[in-house]
């Protein structure tokens, strides 16, 4: 696996710019390889753990450390490349932010069933997001998430073609016991704030193209 750093490496991708065979060399050995012996690797990890040296406080060095660190949070939040493989079978890999999300089909369409399929990704998405608004919004009222549960219904229309069409997403949120009655309203106006939901209200545009391997 490689270092998590890599696209938003700063030696890497612009101090080494002038260099780009030794940015290459050190490519293929440290940040694809043993990224963990990289001192760059471990200032940047420190950081993230909590454990920064007081004096890099307030200087140039953390300005840089910040820069990483901003760069890794938006490509977390919004992924620039999904790699799509094909491990074999009916299943087709993701690898997103260094994480392989696996999909398989069932087995009457020919798969093992040995992971949910793209669109259970899909609509699972949905209701995940929502739900982190949810409990956002319980966390910073301090209201306790015992029993907070969410229930997600699809309806779905036949086309006179004879295709499925997904109609209509429910999501009923069951809240916990003792929930203030002053924030019903403003809880559901919280899980419809769900990012998947907005790119589904406003739909990207959609190009594709092919190469050879
Ligand atoms: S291993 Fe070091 S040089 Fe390579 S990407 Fe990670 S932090 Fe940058």
């Amino acid at each position: 696996m490689p270092c998590e750093i890599l696209p938003c490496c700063q030696l890497i991708n612009e101090q080494m710019k002038a260099m780009p065979k030794a940015a290459d060399y050190l490519k293929e050995h440290i940040c694809l390889g043993d990224f963990g012996y990289c001192t760059w690797y471990r200032v940047y990890r420190d950081f993230a753990d909590g454990q920064v040296r007081p004096d890099l406080f307030d200087s140039p060095d953390m300005q840089e450390i910040l820069k990483v660190q901003q760069c890794l949070q938006e490509r977390r939040e919004h992924p620039m490349e999904i790699t799509i493989t094909f491990p074999g079978g009916e299943k087709v890999n993701a690898e997103v932010n260094g994480r392989t999300i696996p999909t398989d089909q069932p087995v009457e369409a020919g798969g093992e069933g040995s992971a949910p399929t793209p669109f259970d990704y899909f609509l699972a998405s949905l209701g995940t997001c929502a739900g982190i608004y949810v409990l956002s919004f319980c966390q910073q009222r301090q209201i306790a998430t015992d029993g907070l549960s969410m229930t997600q219904r699809m309806e779905f229309n036949t086309t006179p073609d004879g295709k499925k069409h997904l109609a209509t997403v429910t999501i009923e949120i069951t809240l916990p016991a003792g929930f203030p009655d002053k924030y019903r309203n403003a809880i559901t106006k919280a899980a419809g704030l769900c990012s998947v939901k907005k790119v589904l209200m406003d739909p990207p545009e959609f190009v594709i193209t092919t190469r050879t391997a």
